[in-house]
Parts: structure tokens; C-alpha cells; sequence
């Protein structure tokens, strides 16, 4: 992608909750048909139709936009949602988040991890040495930003993703998230599982660990789902959360280790 780049991002909520959202990096050509796109997701989203939407186009100087790669990919299979969350705790202990901390972070999760108890439009911020949220606004959360798959290599990344039967929008949306969330070194792991209530898969995601999908992690019809991005004991937040929101990343094929 040699040209300008834009910006697009979407919200959409309902009775002031969030319903869904989404964030591109693309060129002028490419804005309309990817703009209609998210409204259509806003519009026809299962956790309802949105009462508000809105669409923000910005330009970025093409200068600013740094190139890295996609995390690794590899899948769990889980027979059941406890089974699939059990998975995630040892994948997040394993990277050093103490076992009552991610207990509670999940609890967190399970229940609305919104401070009025209902979904957020962002992700929590967990330090992951206290346990302590550090979040700026604890119903918003953390809104990841200004990342994309770069045009050029969406070929090569379709054929990797194809390969796993993955090549779906809502999973390189995922990846690319999880990718941009763990380049930053204060980052040790995100969790996510959806608020869909269709959409059972969640991931785990590290700079050592990549991009674990794990097949169940909550119940069908569970309206609850969100992100938590456990960081370094003691991180001050405002630098990390500046970078996770505005630094504009465009992504690439995978890490150089290739397919796992
Ligand atoms: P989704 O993966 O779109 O089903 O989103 C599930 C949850 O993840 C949402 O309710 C938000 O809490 C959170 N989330 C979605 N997109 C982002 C983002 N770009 N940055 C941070 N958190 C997000």
C-alpha cells in the first residue's frame, strides 16, 4: 500500500451500549465499499440493530504507518466452554498472570466487564502483578485502533489463513488486533472471547505464545464477551494506551518462524 492512507472506524451502540465496531487502514478507492461493509455489520449485528452508528475517516500521513508482522496461528479444540476458558487460564498463567488474577479477570468478563456490568466498547487493562484495572474510563475501556492487513499481502495471508479453513473477515479482524496489542513490550497477553451470542471462539494472544484460538469459550446465547490486556506489574498506562489507540500499524505475512 503506497498510497495515502485513511483511517475508518465504526461504532455503533444502542440505548448507550455498545454494539459493535470495527477499524480499517485502506486507500480513498477502497473506503466506500469497506464503509458499507460496517454499516451493514452495525445494522444487522446479532446482539440487535444499532440506534446510533458512527463512521470517522481520517488521513494519515503514509510516513507514519509501521510495518510488522502477524502473530502465529494455531487452534485448541475445545469440547465445552469450561473445558475452552480452562485452556485460556493456563495459557495465561503459563505466561506469567497469576492464577487469581486471571480467575477474576474472567469472572469480570463472564459478568459484564463494564463497571455498570454491561459490555464495553474497548478492552480492560489489567496490570498483571496487582490485578488492578487501569483503564481510564472502566465502562468505555480500551478501543484498539488503526491497524490492518496491508493490501499488498492479503493474498499470502489469505492462502495461510485458507489453509486452516480461517479466511474469514471476522478472524483476520482478530488477528490483526491481537497482533497490534502485542507488539508493544509492556503487553504479556490478551483474552477475548466475543459478545456475539453466536460466536463461540475466543483466542489467547502473546508475543511468545502467538495467536491461540480456542474453539469454545462461553455458552450459546451468552450476551457477555469482551478483551483484557494484561500488561507488565507496575506499567504506567497513558504511553501504552496513547500506542494501542493511534499508532497506525499495517500488517504483513507471518512471523518470520511461518506456519506452526
Ligand atoms: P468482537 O470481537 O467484535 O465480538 O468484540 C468483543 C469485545 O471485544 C467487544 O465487546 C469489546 O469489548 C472488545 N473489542 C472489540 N473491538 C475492540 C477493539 N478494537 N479494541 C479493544 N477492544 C475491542
Amino acid at each position: 500500500m503506497s498510497q495515502k492512507i485513511l483511517s475508518l472506524r465504526m461504532h455503533a451502540s444502542r440505548q448507550g451500549e455498545h454494539v459493535s465496531g470495527g477499524e480499517r487502514l485502506l486507500t480513498f478507492e477502497d473506503l466506500g465499499d469497506a464503509a458499507l461493509a460496517l454499516l451493514h455489520r452495525a445494522l444487522e449485528h446479532p446482539r440487535g440493530c444499532a440506534e446510533k452508528i458512527s463512521l470517522t475517516v481520517e488521513n494519515l500521513s503514509a510516513s507514519k504507518v509501521r510495518r510488522a508482522e502477524l502473530l502465529p496461528v494455531t487452534t485448541h479444540q475445545a469440547a465445552n466452554w469450561r473445558q475452552g476458558r480452562n485452556i485460556a487460564r493456563k495459557l495465561l498463567v503459563t505466561q506469567g498472570v497469576a492464577t487469581e488474577i486471571v480467575e477474576n479477570s474472567i469472572r469480570q468478563l463472564a459478568n459484564g466487564p463494564g463497571t455498570d456490568g454491561r459490555v464495553m466498547r474497548g478492552a480492560m487493562l489489567v496490570d498483571a502483578g496487582s490485578g488492578e484495572r487501569l483503564e481510564p474510563d472502566g465502562q468505555r475501556g480500551v478501543r484498539v485502533s488503526r491497524m490492518d492487513l496491508d493490501n499488498d499481502l492479503l493474498a499470502e495471508v489469505a492462502a495461510y489463513l485458507n489453509a486452516r479453513e480461517l479466511n474469514s473477515r471476522r478472524v483476520i479482524e482478530a488477528l490483526v488486533l491481537a497482533s497490534k496489542v502485542t507488539l508493544y513490550p509492556e503487553v504479556i497477553a490478551e483474552l477475548c472471547w466475543s459478545d456475539d451470542p453466536d460466536y463461540l471462539t475466543g483466542y489467547v494472544a502473546s508475543a511468545a505464545g502467538g495467536y491461540q484460538r480456542i474453539t469454545r469459550m462461553k455458552p450459546r446465547g451468552d450476551m457477555f464477551g469482551g478483551r483484557i490486556i494484561f500488561v507488565c506489574p507496575g506499567t504506567e498506562p497513558s504511553g501504552l494506551i496513547e500506542r494501542l489507540q493511534h499508532e497506525a500499524v499495517l500488517f504483513g505475512p507471518l512471523q518470520s518462524g511461518g506456519p506452526r
